[in-house]
């Protein structure tokens, strides 16, 4: 093995980007973090950029709005990953990237970038629904640019975050398990795919000094973990030793809802439309222009769902 490449995180104060930072400096790579100066006086952002500085990260200060600081920031490492904001229901600034796609290219250093992505494969959602689409569409222009600028890199594709789906049973708007009832997206046996997310940091870090994901889509797909609603139901019933009382709504029942909800609601259930309805995550076989997370790493143990439900009983 040669020397491990230095990484800039971009966004590491978010939801997956502080997983990030800790997988990085975990395997041994010399971590850089993006401290925004636009931080204001967001304490918590503060006092977790001083905590990952005390695991060793450098805090390397500068702004979106200053194109120079990114391009310096991107000078001083090998690698760089972006973890910005992208669910409406949190925020979204995924079209942000394009100015650091373009401090990259002007910096011409950097062997690998790493969008943010981490969720659905973009380029496989071109019939996706409005208004969630916007997602995708925004990950494919800066997918373009990063490729109209040679700039080499790999595309993660995570599919569904375990806190987001595995905790509350796949249900839109719930983050814990029910322990009565539960409505099931149709006959809730579309198999979709979750994946822990300190797994994700994981397999992600693990690709960045590995020339067979180089310029590729890397799925995450943990055999285990690879599961339907109804399956995940019946994991959480065996384990709180109950059977809940399951009803059903239909398709045109669940878009029918959407159409009443706020924006960033509207934009997450369509995304829940393609899951668990279209089977969109599992309904294909990954083509020879891609890897597989569990295949590349078998070594890597990753949390299957039982074990992930166990810590709400
Ligand atoms: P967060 O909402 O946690 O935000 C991440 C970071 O975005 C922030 O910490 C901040 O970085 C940066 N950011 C936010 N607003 C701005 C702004 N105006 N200017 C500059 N930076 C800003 O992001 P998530 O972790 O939820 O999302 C990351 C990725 O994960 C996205 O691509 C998203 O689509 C995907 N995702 C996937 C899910 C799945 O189930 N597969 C679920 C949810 C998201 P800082 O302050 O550190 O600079």
């Amino acid at each position: 093995m040669g020397l491990k490449s230095k990484v800039l995180i971009v966004g590491g104060t978010g939801y997956i980007g502080k997983r990030l930072v800790k997988a990085s400096l975990g395997h041994g790579h010399e971590t850089y973090v993006l401290q925004r100066r636009d931080i204001g006086v967001d304490i918590e952002k503060v006092q977790m950029l001083l905590s990952f500085k005390k695991q060793g990260a450098r805090l390397v200060i500068g702004s979106f709005d200053d194109h120079r600081s990114l391009v310096e920031a991107v000078k001083q490492v090998d690698v760089v990953i972006c973890a910005i904001s992208g669910a409406h229901i949190r925020s979204h600034q995924i079209l942000l990237q394009l100015k650091l796609v373009d401090a990259i290219k002007e910096a011409g250093n950097v062997k690998r970038f790493i969008p943010s992505e981490f969720g659905t494969d973009p380029s496989r959602m071109a019939h996706a629904m409005e208004p969630g689409r916007e997602t995708f569409d925004q990950k494919m222009m800066v997918r373009k640019a990063i490729e109209d600028a040679g700039i080499p890199f790999t595309y993660i594709s995570a599919n569904c975050y375990a806190g987001y789906f595995v905790g509350g049973l796949c249900q839109f708007g719930h983050l814990l398990p029910p322990t009565d009832s539960i409505v099931l997206f149709g006959d809730g046996n579309q198999k979709s795919i979750f994946v822990e997310e300190d797994d994700i940091a994981t397999y992600t870090v693990r690709t960045i000094d590995d020339p067979r994901t180089l310029n590729k889509t890397f799925y995450i797909r943990p055999p285990a973990n690879i599961l339907s609603q109804r399956e995940i139901v019946e994991i959480w019933e065996k384990l709180i030793g109950k059977q809940l009382l399951k009803t059903s709504l239909s398709e045109q029942e669940f878009l029918g809802i959407i159409k009443d909800k706020e924006y960033a609601d509207q934009a997450g259930m369509t995304h829940f439309y393609h899951f668990f309805y279209e089977g969109c995550l599992a309904n294909f076989e990954i083509g020879d222009d891609a890897e597989e997370a569990c295949t590349l790493y078998p070594d890597v143990e990753y949390i299957k769902v039982e074990d992930y439900l166990k810590q709400y009983v």
